[in-house]
């Protein structure tokens, strides 16, 4: 199992396909004057194969795939296909936000995915197209419905909560539990650095003690679930007889730092140590230079070596790439 330098067990990558989105959501995305990667700096479905080879035969465990919006690769399922070949017994999962899934959950199964996490903030459609720009309710829901009947499960519901906007819309999420085998999360938005553009910047989270709060009072006691996996960054809770769970996923105002195991690939190949910080290393470079999977492994190796201890945001420091371009 490859450690880090603060002894840290990492054997979690999280893989970015794409930069581009269908969506705008507020606090990820402005409407104008976005910048994307060209097609040929993203790295190839067989560069992504590699890539998962080396990290397998280095230990690594547990696979994700993001973006910007994953499904709006063209040769999603050959990654799939290709990571599943590459590390058939590992878990492989992809966060979307559900919008062109109804089509590919079949599909997404049988090349070798085993689950989705969808991305929505709230159960109201007028809402959902405020935060959640171009986006729509029913096609979401569909999606949601579709990854249940392929078997993509157990489903994650991710919704961030912005405070203005969708604060109060925790409750009718979490109601969902009851009925529905979702794990519904409630994320605190994290604020991505001076770069950000105005309309970005000024939005604010809501922390996720005010949520649980909020969540109780309207629908009763929440009782807490015991982690079997310390690195999951969510708490978890569930209601007296409800089918799913509610979890808190707190950056901001409960770091989960000291348990990270987790490093994550850009779309064009930069291995990033932090989601919240610039330290990275280039193992598109390894590759193109010629590299196989034991030269990527060992790049891989020497740059988890220098992972940071923790985030900083508490002293001003923050990433300059934005959600899209990491994929959270
Ligand atoms: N497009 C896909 C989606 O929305 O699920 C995958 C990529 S998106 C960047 C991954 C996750 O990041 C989403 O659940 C989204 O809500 C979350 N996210 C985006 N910006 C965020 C921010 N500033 N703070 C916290 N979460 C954020
Ligand atoms: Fe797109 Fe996901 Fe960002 Fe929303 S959070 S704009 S769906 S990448």
């Amino acid at each position: 199992m490859p450690r880090d330098g603060h002894g840290r067990i990492i054997d979690y990558l999280r893989i970015s396909v794409m930069d581009r989105c269908n969506l705008r959501c507020t606090y990820c995305m402005p409407l104008e004057g976005l910048k994307f990667l060209p097609e040929e700096s993203l790295l190839s479905a067989e560069e992504i194969g590699l890539v998962v080879q080396a990290a397998t035969a280095s230990g690594f465990r547990k696979f994700r795939i993001t973006g910007g919006e994953p499904t709006l690769r063209k040769d999603l399922i050959d990654i799939v296909q290709r990571m599943r070949a590459a590390a058939p017994e590992a878990d492989i999962a992809m966060t979307t936000n559900g919008i062109l899934l109804t089509s590919m959950a079949e599909e997404l199964k049988s090349a070798g995915l085993n689950r989705v996490n969808i991305h929505l903030d709230t159960l109201d459609g007028d809402r959902l197209r405020q935060v959640m720009r171009l986006s729509d309710l029913d096609r979401i829901m569909s999606g949601i419905e579709a990854a249940k009947q392929a078997g993509l499960t157990p489903i994650k519901i991710n919704s961030v909560v912005v405070r203005g906007v969708n604060d109060e819309d925790v409750i009718d999420l979490a109601k969902k539990t009851l009925t529905e085998p979702w794990q519904v999360r409630f994320i605190e938005l994290m604020p991505f650095g001076s770069g950000e553009p105005e309309e970005i910047a000024q939005q604010k989270g809501v922390p996720s003690s005010e949520s649980k709060i909020r969540i109780e009072k309207a629908l009763g006691p929440l009782s807490s679930l015991q982690t079997e996996d310390p690195s999951d960054e969510s708490r978890n809770y569930k209601f007296e007889n409800a089918e799913g769970s509610v979890g808190f996923i707190s950056p901001v105002s409960d770091p989960f730092c000291a348990f990270c195991n987790r490093v994550r690939l850009s779309a064009e190949g930069r291995l990033l140590l932090c989601l919240l910080r610039d330290d990275e290393a280039d193992l598109r470079g390894v590759i193109r230079n010629g590299g196989g999977v034991s030269e990527i492994k060992k790049s891989l190796e020497a740059a988890i070596l220098t992972k940071p201890v923790g985030h900083a945001l508490d002293q001003g420091i923050h990433a300059s790439r934005r959600m899209h371009e990491i994929g959270g």
